[in-house]
């Protein structure tokens, strides 16, 4: 990678800036665990100066949380898929790697059609329903659209407050707020059924969610368009690696950390060892809570390993025979309170072939994970075919993602609970025994794929600033 182009980044530059020329030439070694963007953009930018970076990753590829379905038709983001055009640090690293950002060819359409209790709803029919349990005032909006509604004026003014101490007093139970907006019980229900930032309603936290919805807000007010990585958001981290002087030990399963005095050495499970002089760690919270720290971490970082859980995600890939959904009964993309969530179908540009994405998120995919793989997406079919039984015979499962049940993420991200934003963001952050936490969730201003960025260049820094002394 030329100097030059991975300079393009900003925040990258800004950081190379702050560097003493004095570490660039020194060779220091850094252990990151995990290949997903977060420790694929720490290594690279510590490479870029001047050390020695070792990478391992648990599972056979990178990219953690991004990932490309090749094999299934339509090529479906399983992961990370909407890149916003206000992501800089996530662009200026695309450019330096030589990977082409563009509009997606064919959008997942949003739902606009509803099944709520198995009774087909439009919206502009929703107001008048018999199942809309909402308040008077409240009646015309659909419950896709209700929390951002409710939450339209963040308390907070930069987007990087939301973990301030300020805040403590809206880290309380979603559920509990809305309760006092009016909603009963089955408002509520209804609220929580498609819910992606917690298990359960009354499990999230209300700032989280504002968190979100100010993260839209600035969205729109940026004028974000949604983008894409040309070929699929796996070729940004496949790039980022091929990058590596290092190639990424894959298969390589973290286990145990431990301080030796003059440095960290990070053990695999397969006995592989690395010495280093510094480790980050970038895995998901479910996945650190496995390994072992000597010595022991703060006890409040060991508490918020062990508490913050994520948000369980299922998702199914149908392909339509015929390349038609209205033929099976479905009329396009749907919000639904049944047990298979939300559909969202699409067009696949270049071969009209008619897909449907299903998505199903929190407790509602328990259902689903108890069982084995293949009998769980006979279960998703059975599920729709139920409500559309056209659809038996014409609509075929083409593949099947379980974030919940995969070990190295168990999640899409953290379901913060009520009072966990106070009590854990900023030790889940916080460097120990010359470890160094990244990730997404250790991310202040954006979440997501820039949050992943955000968090690696954190870390990065901090390494860089620890040799510095
Ligand atoms: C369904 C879904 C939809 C999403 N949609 C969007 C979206 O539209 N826009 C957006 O911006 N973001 C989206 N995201 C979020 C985005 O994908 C993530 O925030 C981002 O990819 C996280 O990167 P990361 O580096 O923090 O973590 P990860 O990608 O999870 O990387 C951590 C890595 O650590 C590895 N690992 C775990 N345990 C071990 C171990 N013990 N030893 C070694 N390695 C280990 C993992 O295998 C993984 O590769 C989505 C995520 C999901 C799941």
């Amino acid at each position: 990678m030329s100097r030059r182009r991975f300079l393009a980044g900003a925040a990258a530059a800004a950081a190379m800036a702050a560097l003493p020329t004095a570490i660039r030439a020194q060779q220091r070694r850094v252990a990151i665990a995990g290949a997903g963007l977060s420790g694929l953009h720490a290594a690279l930018m510590l490479q870029q100066a001047g050390f020695e970076v070792i990478v391992i990753e648990g599972r056979d590829r990178v990219g953690g949380r991004i990932l490309t379905l090749d094999q299934v038709p339509g090529r479906p983001e399983a992961g990370g898929s909407q890149i916003a055009s206000n992501y800089r640090r996530l662009l200026a690293a695309a450019e330096g790697v030589g990977v082409e950002i563009t509009p997606p060819e064919a959008r997942l359409a949003f739902p606009t059609s509803y099944l709520i209790n198995g009774r087909p709803e439009t919206r502009r029919g929703w107001s008048e329903s018999p199942e809309n349990p909402f308040p008077e005032e409240l009646r015309a909006i659909t419950p896709d659209r209700l929390t951002s509604y409710l939450l339209r004026e963040p308390p907070f003014r930069q987007n990087s407050d939301w973990h301030s101490a300020g805040m403590s007093h809206f880290d309380v139970s979603a559920s509990d707020w809305f309760r006092e907006q009016g909603l009963n019980d089955a408002g509520l229900a209804l609220l929580g059924a498609n819910n992606s930032y917690g298990n359960t309603l009354a499990g999230t936290s209300l700032l989280s969610l504002y968190r979100v919805v100010a993260g839209f807000q600035r969205g729109a007010a940026e004028g974000a368009s949604l983008l894409e990585v040309e070929g699929g958001n796996m070729r940004l981290p496949e790039a980022m690696a091929a990058r590596l002087a290092q190639p990424v030990r894959l298969g390589e399963t973290v286990d145990r950390v431990e301080n030796t005095g003059g440095g960290v050495v990070v053990r695999c499970a397969s006995g592989l060892v690395i010495d280093a002089d510094a480790a980050i760690l970038t895995l998901p919270v479910p996945a650190l809570r496995q390994i072992e720290f000597s010595p022991a971490l703060p006890a409040r970082q060991r508490e918020a390993l062990d508490a913050v859980v994520f948000n369980k995600v299922t998702q199914a890939y149908l392909q339509a025979s015929g390349d038609d959904w209205e033929a099976c009964g479905i009329p396009g993309s749907i919000w639904s309170n049944a047990e298979f969530g939300r559909l969202f179908a699409r067009r696949e540009a270049a071969t009209g072939n008619a897909l449907v994405t299903v998505w199903i998120n929190g407790d509602g995919c328990d259902r689903y994970d108890a069982l084995p793989e293949a009998e769980a997406g006979e279960l998703i079919l059975e599920d729709i075919f139920r409500v559309y039984p056209d659809a038996r015979g014409k609509l075929n499962l083409r593949g099947l993602v379980r974030w919940g049940a995969d070990p190295f993420s168990q999640g899409s991200w953290p379901a913060w609970a009520p009072g966990q934003i106070g009590r854990y963001y900023e030790a889940l952050r916080q460097p120990a025994n010359g470890v160094h936490f990244a990730g997404e969730h250790t991310a202040s201003e954006f979440s997501g794929m820039e949050g992943a960025f955000e968090s690696g260049e954190r870390a990065a820094g901090e390494v860089m600033a620890a040799a510095g002394r």
